[in-house]
């Protein structure tokens, strides 16, 4: 029988990239019902891993069936981490993309090529019923570049070089993308562990 996976997250992209993963599996991946009624779970530790952690056991509370979330980030080593778990709103609150990356690009005007060194960080937490079944996370590795390449992708793309494809992130296609993305292979970890057990 087919397992139901609830995804608690607004954003589509995300469900799209699992629900492509899962296909010709038995896993039936979703938006958890009524998910844009709920009040929004909290995001406000300095970890990805309690933000991810949170948000499942906060949504699992909604259904019987198994929820996950996830939290992920750019974390740049000449910025001590930063912006980490901060990356969505890290020019200010309600900051667009073209705003962060602005602000990115000053923080680093004054660091070299070779130690703009940054990965993208995803933790995705598998819950039901409030406990925590399983947490998954993966990572991808790059730099920083001085200007924008690209148009596809979202958030920090434009300036997140890939060197294995010699691409930013905004430039590659969205199924090369998850093949290589931090989201893409922690999801496939995910869907690994759901093919093995039955939480
Ligand atoms: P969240 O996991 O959707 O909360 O993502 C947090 C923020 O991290 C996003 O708003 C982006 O700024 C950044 N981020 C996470 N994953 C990616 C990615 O794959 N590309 C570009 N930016 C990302």
């Amino acid at each position: 029988m087919p397992t139901r996976l609830y995804l608690a997250s607004s954003n589509p992209g995300k469900l799209r990239e699992l629900q492509a993963l899962a296909e010709g599996s038995e896993i039936n991946a979703e938006l958890l019902p009524k998910f844009r009624e709920l009040p929004a779970a909290k995001e406000e530790h300095a970890s990805f891993a309690l933000n991810a952690l949170e948000k499942t056991l906060y949504y699992s509370r909604f259904t019987d069936q198994l929820v996950v979330a996830d939290d992920s980030g750019l974390v740049v080593d000449a910025l001590d981490g930063a912006p980490g778990v901060r990356s969505a709103r890290y020019a200010g609150l309600n900051s667009s993309d073209k705003d962060n990356n602005r602000k990115l690009l000053s923080e680093l005007s004054s660091v070299p090529e070779e130690k703009r060194t940054a990965r993208y960080l995803c933790v995705l937490a598998l819950a039901r019923r409030n406990k925590l079944v399983a947490l998954f996370s993966d990572s991808c590795e790059g730099r920083i570049l001085t200007e924008h390449r690209g148009r596809g992708g979202f958030g920090y793309d434009p300036l997140f070089y890939f060197p294995p494809l010699e691409k930013t992130l905004a430039e590659v296609s969205e199924a090369e993308k998850n093949l290589h993305s931090h989201r893409g292979k922690a999801f496939r970890k995910l869907l690994a562990y759901l093919k093995n057990h039955s939480p």
